[in-house]
């Protein structure tokens, strides 16, 4: 009885906490979605078509890929069953690293679990204590985390300032280890980073450039659409560039390339690569089979920039106030709202009419710009987005009179 009393009393603290967010408009929770094709999804019953996924080009229900993962189960089952160094690698990852190298035109790869653990395990390997890290202030969460696990001392810039940057860059002593760190193409804005400044800065403060390529690759870059620093000819110029294959190539894990020496030093230190179990051998068949899909096949890049187009197009006509790029960066579009509760409001309008699209509030983006964030694929038909377009401008309508 009295043991009761006591255990109740303890979790009363996170009911309260929880209920802090509540009162803020920040409760999470997990949607529980179920069935149908993508773009089709059935929420609670509901069908809805699906605005809010990363599955850019359709890769995640792409024959091929489930017939290369389906291949792997029945050859070598359904697990790793270990971390790499502790019982040997599977041949398919070295194969699945050296195709990621050949992609990226880089010396090396190395796969993670996911890319946040790539980029968990990337910055607390390469620097700490006493090493500086300036890092975009709108940085995905994955490399803010791993620049505080590093113990290195970190400086924020204003979202692509690079006067902002190189003002900070000469505050770092000259001999000191010094990283800049980006995402190429950023997650909740869709914006793309000044890369060629950052490299030239990089070259002039002698920094190492890392550049997070996890909402580009598979959808920029001209030839093998392996993402900005490719589109942008970059290659050769950034010391390192990570992703993942959870979005644009429907799949899971992460990956760091670079030059050998760097991937070797993760292979020795990232702590995220030494002590977890390696992916398993379906997904490692799909990874492979989505790089041969991205570089041989540009129809699905191709639908996708169109249906970007199609849908920048028609926002520019709904929101002519709103602050919209003169051409569409990437397949995110946020649609800032600023407040939360109404933000969430237009979402539940948007899903009683069939569309699923989230809504992003802080902390994921910073104060007063809640947002829906909308997510193209090539798996939409255009009119799926021409009706998404007609309710936006409804359900906006109808909130701010
Ligand atoms: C999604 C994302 C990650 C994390 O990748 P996962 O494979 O989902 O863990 C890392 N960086 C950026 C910029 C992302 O958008």
């Amino acid at each position: 009885m009295e043991q009761t009393v006591h255990k109740t009393s303890l979790t009363d603290i996170y009911r309260e906490r929880l209920s802090v967010l509540q009162a803020q408009q920040r409760l999470r929770e997990c949607q529980n979605v179920s069935g149908a094709e993508f773009p089709l999804i059935s929420i609670n019953g509901q069908l809805a078509i699906h605005f809010c996924s990363n599955n850019y080009l359709g890769l995640a229900i792409d024959p091929r890929m489930k017939q290369a993962a389906l291949e792997a189960i029945e050859n070598s089952g359904t697990s790793a069953s270990a971390s790499r160094l502790v019982s040997g690698t599977d041949a398919r990852i070295i194969q699945l690293e050296e195709s990621i190298a050949d992609w990226k035109g880089t010396e090396a790869a190395l796969v993670f679990n996911s890319g946040y653990q790539a980029n968990l395990g990337i910055i607390q390997a390469l620097t700490g204590p006493g090493d500086w890290i300036f890092a975009d202030r709108l940085n995905h969460a994955s490399l803010v985390d791993g620049c505080r696990l590093s113990g290195a001392k970190l400086v924020r810039y204003h979202h692509k300032d690079v006067n902002h940057l190189e003002d900070k860059l000469k505050t770092a002593p000259v001999n000191a280890l010094k990283w800049i760190i980006t995402d190429s193409v950023f997650s909740m804005d869709g914006t793309r980073a000044p890369l060629e400044a950052l490299v030239d800065l990089s070259e002039k403060y002698g920094a190492m450039l890392m550049v997070d390529e996890a909402h580009a690759n598979g959808i920029l870059g001209d030839k093998k659409h392996s993402g900005l620093v490719e589109h942008l000819r970059l290659i050769g110029c950034v010391h390192l560039q990570t992703g993942g294959f959870g979005k644009a190539l429907g799949s899971q894990g992460g990956y760091a390339a670079g030059s050998r020496v760097l991937i070797d030093t993760l292979i020795n230190k990232a702590r995220s690569f030494i002590y977890s179990t390696a992916l398993p051998p379906s997904v490692i068949a799909a990874n492979k089979k989505a790089l041969e899909v991205v570089q041989s096949e540009s129809s699905l890049n191709e639908r996708l920039w169109q249906n970007i187009h199609l849908m920048h197009t028609g926002l520019c006509d709904i929101l002519s106030s709103a602050n919209l790029p003169e051409s569409p960066a990437s397949g995110i579009f946020p649609v800032i709202i600023g407040d939360s509760a109404k933000t969430l409001v237009v979402c539940d309008d948007l899903l009683s009419r069939g569309f699923f699209v989230k809504a992003i509030r802080p902390p994921t983006v910073p104060e007063g710009t809640a947002r829906l964030r909308i997510t193209l694929s090539a798996a939409h038909t255009q009119s799926q987005i021409q009706s998404l377009l007609l309710a936006l401008k409804d359900c906006i309508a109808t909130t701010s009179s």
